[in-house]
């Protein structure tokens, strides 16, 4: 076995499993990077080992449709040479969309399985796919024989004892998997969350008592890759007759498949369009939008910014956050929410008391359940940074499994099982590789550490006009500055600037003149180093500093 990827990260998830020939792929999603990684678009997991092994692996398992499970297929198929990829219904919808956007779909064969499905793969592994609940439809754990061993991974779940539009978790083919399970990854997402995620219908019936109260417009904010809610929701606007206006087209992507799966069923006289909003009275609309995370240009947060063409906030309206929020962006939800507010809009947020949000990963007593009903002889937690699967393990061991039956693994690290017992094996490559824009390949700490300076500080330009023959400035050094400092107010640091620059010209021209030597490069790398130092004293600002020599 080995955790390739996104053991210590919410994103990036790949494994896989290697017996004599043949290799097993269970996952290939893409993350998004950090704040500090300017215009990396994602990262994606480091398949070089298996790329140097392709003609091994017989085929891609996909858990679910997230993004952060299947959002690397476009870059990893194409390297693996297009093994098939196995998916549940609605995972295979969503791959099959991208793959058309991409315009891959004549090279890729996604099958679609489902609660029954029980597959040969190869000469060697047997792959058993265990219906669950997750936040989208058609989730599932999968349970890997091969010969040597047996591996469970469950793939992001709660048990949900009354979801809203699915069957609940197949507990006795679950149960069915005790004593054959030598080892169990098991996400840790929220490993340190007590007692029960509440259940999706929990949250439909809160969110219909609260909507059906209103008297004015309703205005929703969801994740477009929370598909139960989104079914919730339109199902609480079907029963407080309120007609549906999408905003986002992430949202109305995931709406659409929805639709096509018959996950969701509404009426086309039910789904307003923006523009035709303002037809219909406050109390018989119920808006869905992007923008939870305050990202930057998702619909709530335009309408907050009163940038969006046709929602603008007035008395009355009511904004609910379905949705919980991820630490990182706090501040620019409370932001977008201080605004909101502004406008004249009621706010409700996700609460103890309130319950209208739940995400799809299980507690405390959900993993409990779960590690209950399989009962491994092993067991990885996965899917979480370090501190989330340390939890994670001492849940197992509070719940009786023994310390050193619990493994906390790393990206790219290798397991062998013996029979008995698994050990450490080799680490193989696993560095993330970042994609840019359209294209792959590893992008240069240089190139990041530039984009990070641009961000923050923005960047000035000298132009030193020099004369061919004597060397002499001719005219004075002019200035650009983009990002920086507005130039009409900065008239003292510009003029201390220009004294360094002609201080730094005459210095080279008469150390060139005794030393016969005309080195502009020399005068460019001084003047670039001696105002990046005057720079930082005067302002404390780091632009990216250029000198052109014309
Ligand atoms: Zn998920
Ligand atoms: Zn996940």
């Amino acid at each position: 076995l080995c955790t390739l990827s996104g053991t210590a990260e919410i994103g990036r998830n790949c494994n896989f499993v290697e017996y004599g020939d043949e290799i097993v792929v269970i996952d290939a999603g893409y993350a998004f990077p950090g704040h500090e990684m300017y215009g990396i678009d994602y990262l994606i997991p480091n398949v070089s080992y298996l790329k140097k092994n392709k003609e091994k692996v017989k085929a891609i398992l996909i858990t679910h449709g997230h993004l952060d499970h299947t959002g690397a297929l476009k870059w990893i198929l194409p390297e693996l040479g297009y093994p098939p990829v196995y998916a549940g219904g609605f995972a295979k919808a969503l791959i099959d969309l991208k793959m058309k956007e991409y315009k891959m779909e004549d090279k890729v064969k996604v099958i679609s399985v489902d609660r029954k499905s029980t597959l040969n793969i190869g000469r060697n592994f047997k792959a058993t796919f265990v219906g669950i609940n997750h936040s989208i439809p058609d989730a599932f754990s999968i349970f890997v024989e091969s010969p040597r061993g047996n591996v469970f991974f469950s793939g992001d779940y709660k048990i949900d004892m009354s979801p809203a539009n699915e069957p609940q978790t197949d507990y006795e083919k679950l149960r069915n998997l005790r004593g054959k399970i030598d080892l169990a990854l098991m996400e840790s997402t929220n490993a340190s969350n007590p007692g029960k995620a509440p259940s999706e219908t929990e949250i439909f019936q809160n969110l219909g008592e609260l909507i059906s109260q209103q008297k004015g417009r309703v205005i929703v904010a969801a994740f477009s890759s929370l598909i139960t809610r989104l079914y919730s929701l339109v199902e609480v606007a079907k029963r407080t007759n309120r007609k549906i206006v999408l905003s986002g087209k992430s949202l109305e992507q995931s709406i659409d498949i929805a639709r096509q799966k018959n996950y969701i069923n509404i009426d086309d006289k039910f789904l307003i369009k923006e523009s035709n909003m303002s037809k219909y009275p406050d109390n018989e609309l119920l808006l869905l939008c992007t923008g939870s995370q305050a990202e930057r240009f998702a619909a709530l947060n335009r309408i907050s910014l009163n940038e969006h063409k046709f929602i603008k906030i007035k008395k009355g309206d009511l904004v609910i956050m379905s949705s919980s929020e991820i630490p990182e962006n706090i501040s620019s939800i409370e932001k977008m929410t201080d605004r909101l507010i502004a406008l004249g809009a009621d706010l409700i947020k996700d609460s103890v008391e309130l319950k209208i949000h739940s995400t799809g990963h299980g507690n405390q007593e959900d993993m409990k359940m779960m590690h209950n009903l399989i009962q491994p002889k092993y067991i990885m937690p996965i899917h979480g940074p370090l501190t989330f699967r340390y939890f994670n393990k001492q849940n197992f061991v509070r719940w009786g499994v023994d310390e050193k039956d619990v493994f906390l693994t790393d990206d790219g690290q290798t397991w062998v099982f013996n029979g008995v017992s698994w050990s450490r094996g080799k680490k193989i490559e696993s560095k993330p590789i970042l994609i840019d824009g359209l294209g792959v390949g590893d992008i240069g700490d240089i190139v990041l550490k530039d984009r990070k300076q641009l961000s923050e500080f923005g960047i000035f330009s000298v132009i030193l006009n020099i004369s061919s023959k004597n060397k002499r400035i001719i005219g004075r050094p002019r200035f650009i500055s983009r990002g920086f400092i507005y130039m009409k107010g900065s008239r003292e640091l510009l003029q201390e600037i220009e004294n360094l620059v002609m201080d730094i010209h005459r210095d080279w021209l008469n150390r060139s003149h005794r030393e016969k030597m005309f080195k502009d490069e020399e005068l460019r790398e001084r003047i670039e180093k001696e105002l990046s130092k005057l720079i930082y004293k005067r302002t404390e600002r780091e632009p990216i500093i250029l000198t052109a020599i014309i």
